[in-house]
């Protein structure tokens, strides 16, 4: 028979506040192993004595049998000792404070099938109550501020356990042991519903009168998770163009929710990896393509083949929906480009002359999370999944890099800002944070660094930022003058997340395709060839450089950059041209062509984002924008069929780059238009062409390098034909090619590459 020895183990990862201890007092019990469990500020520890043998099992069990919210990072064992401790049994200690916190908060997660179960079940205690959670869903990250994950240090601290919960928290068996934001009809948090003016509307029921309310057409703000909505129905036309023009946005498409994935195949085709996304604890908003009926208003996503659809996560959205509405429009609430709203005053203040009426509650959002957002693009035989928004249930989850760097923080870009901060090989990514250009984002952003440097215990030894000198997060970084600062170039940036994704550690060629960054130059990049690694990079082409007449007003009026660049072609000639400039006069024609002759108000950049607006104005498609991206993705859905035109272009070095001169195919796109060729044709033909010019081009720079591996990375790849041609096109020339799939391709995903560029610069010893 074997001795019997005495182990202790530490298990890192997220195990607190996801039923790690009751699992393992279980698993104990059940394999008849004495000792004990507790949470401690690095993780959760285990003392077990037994045979060698059983341990072993033991340990591979917890393993292989984890509670569904928990993730193991490493299992460390501590000691092993042959003299045995005697204990009698197995039990939970209380929680112990130790000097480093890297025990990980949980993200938000969905409300479970036995929360559920119980919601709809009128003989349990929790019937239909709208914050039923337990040990395996509810929220986390949401509610804390500080660690361990324990009630005290959550906004569940107003909430005294009535003796009901606080048996449940305390029986081990139950499934609600020690799920802190227990609560119940008696003891937790209470919805209320308030007219616009801040008046509570009395009646025993508010969720009740809530679904009547929608269902005659009113807007409601309704609070959430991460912050509220505003929900309203959308099979009401009124009721949809009344939000659209109270939150003046007349055309970017409304998010909508269902309950199940059954009343989202009534409106829109589900493909089995989007299924999966959408019915995943996560709970993202889904890009899924329309169906050609007309259940719900043309308003809902006008000018758009698809719906973002998510499934409901909180209780509360369950009893909006439940046998009411095939969906709801939940749209973020907020006012244009403004944080989103989670706490009760602010939303009264900002949102009443939107929402009709208030459905809010008492239970304090802490940090706030906006809803995620992914896609599904097809590439041929697989499909890749891209997050287009990281925020609610993915944070504070870390990325793995393959090798531990020194602990930084790294600020992002401005826009679609999320920062990241590391502890060595742990890279944790913030929640969309949003454009810093506003105060209330700016605030939050300040908010966010904070929490996640207590809820993480990170001191960073230095700060990476953007190498624009005007960025708000950029002046901050310069700011805290005990750091040293690390500026990393934009693109550089964008192609170290693609990269880092796929666990690289040699040089890669990147294609950088983007809306503008800061150039080394100082001029504003955005169609980008690069060959670099994690400290360096040298730009090997670029596409021919244009001006954005009127700078930030060239990004709204795209017609200005296609005025500019036919100017560049046609010069006086271009007012006989067949293109429509908005509703520009000859006279406003005229003072962008002055502009353009003077230089004034001009900066010049390469981005290949700017070229889509510019051939969708040319095309007719959008020459004034309401959101960003919105002409390029116009003209993307306006490409189809398999029918092109092979456009023609020139690369040419100059000063040892390549230059891609795309001028030729504006002139080919005129002609065809004189033509009467139909616009999809055309816009599939510049897709096609793009494509055409990133296999030569990359041919070009494998000839000069021979480097065989290709980061498709820069928001302008979220275009799914872009994508998918160049993903196709570079295989056949037998690259290997690589793309974001966790990490955001737009700006969202800036920080981690900045984080990942200065780590490595800096532990070198390189500054700038
Ligand atoms: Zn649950
Ligand atoms: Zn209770
Ligand atoms: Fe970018």
């Amino acid at each position: 028979m074997s001795s019997v020895i005495n182990r202790r183990y530490l298990i890192k990862g997220v195990v607190q506040g996801v039923g790690f201890r009751p699992f393992v007092y279980r698993l104990a019990s059940e394999n008849n192993l004495k000792g004990w469990v507790l949470n401690d500020s690095k993780g959760v520890t285990v003392e077990v004595e037994g045979t060698k043998e059983q341990l072993n099992k033991f340990v591979k069990q917890i393993m292989q049998e984890k509670p569904s919210l928990s993730t193991i990072n490493e299992i460390s064992l501590l000691h092993e000792k042959i003299i045995k401790h005697g204990y009698i049994n197995f039990s939970i200690k209380k929680s112990a404070n130790a000097d480093t916190r890297e025990a990980l908060v949980s993200p938000d997660t969905n409300v479970c099938h036995d929360c559920l179960r119980e919601l709809f079940d009128d003989n349990n205690r929790r019937y239909k109550y709208p914050f039923i959670n337990c040990t395996n869903c509810g929220p986390r990250y949401s509610i804390i501020f500080d660690i361990p994950y324990d009630r005290p240090y959550t906004t569940m601290r107003d909430f005294l356990m009535c003796k009901e919960c606080k048996k449940e928290y305390e029986d081990i068996l139950d499934r609600r042991f020690h799920a802190q934001p227990i609560a119940c009809w008696d003891c937790g948090p209470k919805v209320e519903l308030l007219n616009n003016q801040g008046k509570k509307i009395e009646d025993d029921d508010p969720v009740a009168v809530t679904i009547e309310k929608l269902k005659q057409g009113a807007i409601v703000a309704v609070k959430g998770l991460g912050g509220y909505h505003l929900v309203a129905d959308p099979t009401n036309d009124e009721a949809v163009i009344t939000l659209r023009k109270r939150k003046k946005r007349l055309a970017k498409p409304f998010a909508i929710m269902s309950e199940t994935i059954t009343e989202v195949r009534r409106y829109a085709n589900v493909q089995p990896d989007e299924e999966k996304l959408l019915t995943s604890k996560e709970r993202p908003i889904v890009l899924l393509k329309k169906k050609k009926n007309k259940r719900f208003s043309d308003n809902v996503a006008p000018v758009n083949d698809h719906f973002g659809v998510m499934l409901a996560y909180t209780p509360l959205h369950y009893l909006l929906l439940h046998n009411n509405f095939d969906a709801l429009i939940c749209t973020s609430g907020n006012l244009s480009d403004e944080a989103i709203i989670h706490r009760n005053e602010t939303a009264l203040k900002k949102l009443s002359k939107i929402a009709d009426f208030f459905l809010i509650h008492n239970r304090e959002i802490y940090t706030r999370l906006d809803d995620s957002i992914v896609r599904v693009t097809n590439l041929g035989n697989i499909s890749e999944t891209s997050l287009v928004r990281r925020a609610r249930s993915y944070v504070p989850m870390p990325y793995k890099f393959i090798r531990g760097l020194p602990n930084g923080l790294a600020l992002g870009s401005e826009l679609k800002n999320t920062i990241c901060l590391n502890r060595q090989q742990y890279f944790f990514m913030s929640q969309h944070i949003g454009d810093l250009k506003n105060l209330s984002t700016y605030e939050s952003f300040k908010e966010i660094i904070n929490l996640l440097k207590k809820l993480l215990q990170i001191e960073p030894q230095f700060i990476a930022c953007d190498m624009h000198p005007v960025f708000y997060n950029t002046k901050y970084a310069y700011e805290q003058n005990e750091l040293p600062v690390f500026p990393v170039q934009h693109h550089h940036a964008h192609m170290a997340s693609c990269m880092f994704e796929h666990g690289f550690d040699s040089p890669a060629i990147g294609v950088i395709f983007d809306g503008v960054g800061y150039g080394l130059d100082g001029s504003l990049w955005g169609g980008e060839f690069l060959v670099g690694d994690y400290l360096n990079f040298t730009r090997k082409g670029y596409f021919h450089q244009f001006k954005l007449l009127g700078g930030d007003k060239a990004v709204e009026e795209p017609y200005r950059i296609a005025f500019e660049l036919l100017y560049q072609i046609y010069s006086k000639n271009i007012y006989d041209l067949p293109v429509r400039f908005a509703r520009a006069t000859k006279e406003k024609l005229n003072i962008l062509s002055k502009m353009s002759d003077t230089n004034i108000n001009s900066p010049i950049t390469s981005s290949v984002g700017r070229l889509f607006d510019a051939v969708s104005a040319l095309l007719g498609v959008r020459e004034i924008i309401e959101y960003e991206g919105q002409a390029a993705i116009e003209l993307e859905q306006l490409s189809s069929g398999n029918d092109f035109f092979k456009l023609n272009y020139e690369i040419n070095k100059k000063d040892k780059i390549w230059e891609v001169n795309f001028l030729p195919m504006l002139e080919d796109l005129i002609r065809y238009k004189r033509e009467n060729q139909p616009t999809g044709k055309l816009g599939l033909s510049f897709h096609l062409t793009l494509s055409e010019i990133v296999v030569e081009m990359c041919n070009k720079i494998r000839s000069e390098t021979q480097i065989n591996e290709v980061m498709l990375s820069g928001g302008v790849f979220l275009n799914q034909i872009l994508l998918k041609n160049c993903y196709l096109k570079l295989k056949a020339n037998k690259f290997n090619v690589h793309t974001n799939n966790s990490i955001p391709i737009n700006d969202g995903g800036i920080s981690i590459g900045q984080s990942v560029i200065a780590g490595h610069r800096f532990l070198k010893g390189l500054r700038n």
